[in-house]
């Protein structure tokens, strides 16, 4: 089967959360199960970029009303990646450090959309199928529909992964002839409450729509920001299929980024020495019971929690305790947890920023890890950290419920159930007392180890879905 993967982003090209790490696993499982995968994203100024090899396969140029944007279409060389990788440049737009965040998105991103779109009508053959992710790329199902440059499309079936329903991508009508041209008679398809919603239109006209996980999918038939009602109308082609993690990227036995690499057989020893390292580097002390959180530090990730919660788990423990913190995001956020340094200096520190290589380090010399999400999807974090032996704890919500099961019902992990201090602060007391269990904490770091969470359980479920809506053509 021929798939194509569109997205905003994929790991280690460009990386902002989750998404990547999806599309830089998913499309290298398929392809190992036979399949052709291409991935497409646009080309941003990245590291990778600039060190490897890319041609051009295909030039062209955006029209977006009465604007051109001249784009080339980059093949990296080698599919190094283990996929065929094609970046979508368009210098004016992408040619920019940071994935999202600048005033002009909706025109860079519907601007990637038409030029991935040309670029594969130009082509000899039609995929057979086009899976876009979130509200990126959520316009191409709609225009491979309707526009009638993109007819060629339109019995290609698409189907659209949603990771993060909270982000839409919404528009005003006033942009509307940035879109190529389409039968007006489907203009209304554009609509949701009032604007161009992005998100919406790709539910509407994806031939499927999957979540990135199975309870995500009945959260957001009651909370999904405004795209309840539309949830519940397209339940009828919409699947939750829960992630899969790398375990060739997410490997404590052979992961380069930490300092003592082990396995389920001396997963004690090896976490201890990755620990170590961790205090010394942040005025820590090893003996201690280390809980982290790493993250995007906003309302969704629970992040407003995180500073109430470490003051009083700390002050109630007397500094039995150490807390690392990993993430930026809501400057509010930031200060508050910086501000703590002072007071509990030797069992807190902080990290504001991103840091891949700081993130495995801290999976693996962790002994907790914090996820008090109000929304999460699905959450990488507790995957990657039972798979590093450090036990999670978190709010049962979205994809967290589908893989946490309590450590008191026999499971993996610690789990409350709502985002208040409160409960984060009785699941960090609860993990004191197990800390001390030594052989209770081994046997519940075992059960995360032993758990499979890869991709190539997973990506079958892609390939069945795919199946179905080809059947419909
Ligand atoms: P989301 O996509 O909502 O941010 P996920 O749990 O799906 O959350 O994925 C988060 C990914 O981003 C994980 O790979 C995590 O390790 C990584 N990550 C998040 N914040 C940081 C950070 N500050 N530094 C390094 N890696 C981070």
């Amino acid at each position: 089967m021929e798939i194509f993967h569109i997205s905003a982003e994929c790991y280690p090209v460009a990386k902002v959360g989750g998404l990547a790490d999806v599309v830089g696993a998913l499309p290298k499982y398929q392809n190992n199960a036979g399949h052709h995968v291409r991935v497409v994203i646009p080309c941003y100024d990245s590291k990778f970029k600039n060190e490897n090899e890319f041609e051009c396969v295909h030039w062209g140029h955006v029209k977006l009303g009465s604007f051109h944007f001249p784009f080339n279409v980059l093949k990296e060389k080698t599919d190094k990646l283990g996929f065929e990788l094609y970046l979508i440049e368009i210098p004016e737009l992408f040619d920019r450090k940071e994935v999202y965040g600048y005033q002009d998105d909706i025109e860079r991103f519907l601007s990637f959309q038409i030029a991935s779109l040309d670029w594969i009508i130009g082509r000899n053959e039609v995929p057979d199928v086009i899976n876009c992710h979130d509200h990126h790329t959520g316009l191409i199902p709609f225009m491979m529909l309707y526009c009638h440059k993109y007819k060629k499309l339109q019995n290609t079936p698409s189907m659209i992964t949603i990771h993060n329903g909270l982000y839409q991508g919404q528009f005003g009508f006033d942009k509307l002839h940035y879109l190529p041209e389409f039968d007006l008679a489907h203009v209304n398809v554009l609509e949701w409450d009032n604007s161009i919603n992005s998100l919406a239109v790709g539910i509407k006209c994806a031939w499927a729509v999957t979540t990135v996980s199975p309870n995500y999918l009945n959260e957001i038939n009651y909370s999904a920001n405004g795209l309840e009602s539309l949830f519940n109308l397209v339940r009828y082609k919409s699947r939750g299929i829960l992630n899969g993690i790398d375990i060739e990227v997410w490997d404590p036995a052979k992961d380069n980024m930490l300092e003592k690499n082990y396995s389920i057989k001396n997963f004690e020893k090896g976490k201890q020495e990755n620990k170590e390292k961790l205090c010394n580097l942040f005025n820590l002390d090893p003996r201690k019971p280390l809980f982290s959180f790493i993250g995007r530090l906003l309302e969704e990730k629970g992040g407003d929690l995180l500073p109430h919660a470490a003051a009083l788990a700390l002050s109630e423990n007397y500094n039995q305790i150490n807390i690392l913190i990993l993430g930026s995001g809501n400057p509010i956020i930031e200060n508050q947890l910086n501000s703590l340094l002072a007071d509990y200096k030797g069992n807190y520190n902080t990290f504001i920023g991103y840091n891949e290589e700081l993130a495995h380090l801290i999976y693996a010399g962790s002994d907790f890890l914090l996820m008090p999400s109000r929304v999460e999807p699905c959450g990488l974090n507790q995957m990657y950290s039972l798979r590093y032996g450090t036990i999670p704890i978190v709010r049962r919500t979205g994809g967290l419920k589908d893989t946490v099961i309590d450590f008191g019902d026999d499971g993996n992990g610690i789990c409350h159930d709502q985002a208040t201090v409160g409960d984060v602060c009785y699941s960090i007391q609860r993990a004191v007392d197990l800390y001390d269990d030594k052989k209770h904490l081994n046997k519940i770091r075992k059960i995360g180890m032993s758990t499979d969470h890869s991709w190539e359980r997973v990506c079958q479920e892609y390939i069945e879905m795919y199946n179905l809506i080809i059947k419909k053509k």
